[in-house]
C-alpha cells in the first residue's frame, strides 16, 4: 500500500519557519506511530514569483490536485505589494482554492485553558470554548454576477451580487452535518432569511438537508442574532455553518474570542476524491507576519494545529490528532510562549524552535 500524500507549500515570510517546525512533527508521527506520509515541497506566492514569474506555478497546481492533502504556511510580503494584481502572491492561493473547488472552509476556534487570559470576553465566557464555524468559500456576493462599479445618471453606484444555487447550498450543508455527526451532533445554521431570499433558499436547504442526519439537532440563527449570541455566550453554539459574506465575519469574530492570530488554525476542503478523500488545504490564518520574519519569533502552533486537523479530516486520524492537541495544551500549561502569548502574567519565553522541541517532548511524553 502507498503512503498517502501531502504536498507542503511553506510560502513567504514566517511560513518556511514555521513549516520547518511541522516537519518535524510530521516525521514524529513517521518513526513513533508509523503513520508516514509521502511528503513533497513546493514554492507558493512570493518565493513562487521570484523564481517562475507567477504565484503558482501549472506544476505545483497539478501536484496540489493529486496530493491527498496540501498544508500551506503563508503568503506575501511589502516586496510584492507593487506587483500587478494578477500576479501578487495571494493570487497563488486563491487559484489553489478555486482550482480545487474548494467549498468548505473549518475554522474552529478553541481557547485553551492556558490562554483563557487572552480573551477581550470574560475568562469564564471563553474557557473550555471549543466551536467549529464551516463558511461556504467558492460563492455568494463575492463572486456574484454582475458585479462592478458602474455609471448611472451623474453617480456611480457600486453593485455585488448574493447568489446561491441549491446545489451550492447543500454540498456545505452536508459537509456541516458530516462534521456535526463527529463531534456533539448540534448545528447551527445563519443566514438572513428575514431580509434576504437568498437566506430564504439557504433556509430550506439546509433544512431538507438535515432529513439526511435525523440524529443532528438543527436550530436556525440570523446572521446578526448569532454575532451577538457569539460574543454573549459562544458555548451554547458547537457548529455553526453560514455563507461567505457571513462566514468571514462571523469566523474572525469568533477566533478572536480565543486570543492570538499566531494559534488559529483552519481547513478547505472540497468534494471526495476518488479514495473517498476530500480535496483538502489546511493553513493557518495568519498571513506572512513580514514584521517579524526571520527573527524566530513567530508563533508555530497555527500551523502545528492545521497539521492535526489534516491528521482528523484528511487522514481519519482523531486519535493522533488528539494527542498532538493535547501536547500543544500541555506545552501552554506548562507556560511556555512564544513572544505574541506573552500577556502581563509573563511565562516561560521561548523562540519559534523552542516551542516546536517542546511539542515534540510533549509528544514523546504522550507515548
Ligand atoms: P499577518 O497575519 O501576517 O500579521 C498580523 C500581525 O500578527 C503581525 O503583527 C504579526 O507579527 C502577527 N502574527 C501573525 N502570525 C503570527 C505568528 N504565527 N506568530 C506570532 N505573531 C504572528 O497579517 P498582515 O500583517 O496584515 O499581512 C502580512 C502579509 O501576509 C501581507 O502580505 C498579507 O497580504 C499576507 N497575508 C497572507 C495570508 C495567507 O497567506 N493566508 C493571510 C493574511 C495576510
Amino acid at each position: 500500500m502507498t503512503n498517502p500524500s501531502l504536498l507542503i507549500l511553506p510560502g513567504d515570510g514566517i511560513g518556511p519557519e514555521v513549516m520547518a517546525e511541522v516537519r518535524r512533527i510530521i516525521d514524529w508521527f513517521g518513526t513513533q506511530r508509523g503513520l508516514v506520509f509521502d511528503v513533497s515541497e513546493d514554492l507558493v506566492g512570493g518565493c513562487a514569483y521570484d523564481k517562475h514569474g507567477t504565484p503558482l506555478h501549472d506544476d505545483t497546481m497539478a501536484r496540489a490536485q493529486d496530493a491527498d492533502a496540501v498544508l500551506l504556511g503563508a503568503v506575501g510580503g511589502p516586496q510584492y505589494d507593487d506587483l500587478d494584481f494578477s500576479v501578487k502572491p495571494e493570487r497563488g492561493l486563491l487559484r489553489l482554492r478555486k482550482e480545487m473547488d474548494l467549498f468548505s472552509n473549518l475554522r474552529p476556534a478553541q481557547c485553551f485553558d492556558a490562554l483563557a487570559d487572552f480573551s477581550s470576553l470574560k475568562k469564564d465566557v471563553v474557557a473550555g470554548l471549543d466551536i467549529m464555524i464551516v463558511r461556504e468559500l467558492t460563492s455568494g456576493v463575492y463572486f456574484g454576477e454582475p458585479r462592478g462599479i458602474f455609471k448611472e445618471g451623474n453617480e456611480r453606484v457600486g453593485i455585488n451580487t448574493q447568489r446561491y444555487t441549491e446545489s451550492e447550498i447543500a454540498r456545505v450543508a452536508r459537509s456541516a452535518f458530516d462534521l456535526a455527526m463527529k463531534r456533539s451532533k448540534k448545528l447551527c445554521s445563519m443566514e438572513k432569511a428575514n431580509v434576504m431570499e437568498s437566506g430564504i433558499l439557504w433556509r430550506e436547504v439546509v433544512t431538507e438537508v438535515g432529513r439526511d442526519y435525523p440524529e443532528v439537532t438543527l436550530s436556525h440563527m440570523y446572521a446578526d442574532a448569532g454575532a451577538m449570541q457569539l460574543t454573549r455566550w459562544p458555548k451554547q453554539f458547537d457548529v455553526i455553518v453560514t455563507d461567505n459574506l457571513f462566514g468571514d465575519l462571523l469566523s474572525d469574530l469568533a477566533a478572536m474570542l480565543t486570543g492570538s492570530l499566531g494559534m488559529l488554525p483552519s481547513a478547505s476542503l472540497g468534494a471526495p476524491m476518488a479514495n473517498g478523500r476530500p480535496k483538502a488545504l489546511y493553513e493557518p490564518v495568519h498571513g506572512s507576519a513580514p514584521d517579524i520574519a526571520g527573527q524566530g519569533k513567530a508563533n508555530p502552533i497555527a500551523c502545528i494545529l492545521s497539521l492535526a486537523m489534516a491528521l482528523r479530516y484528511s487522514f481519519d486520524q482523531g486519535a493522533e490528532a488528539a494527542r498532538l492537541e493535547g501536547a500543544v495544551e500541555r506545552v501552554l500549561a506548562d507556560g511556555l510562549r512564544t513572544a505574541d502569548l506573552m500577556g502581563p502574567e509573563g511565562g516561560v519565553p521561548v523562540s519559534t524552535s523552542g516551542m516546536g522541541d517542546a511539542i515534540l517532548a510533549a509528544l514523546d511524553a504522550s507515548l
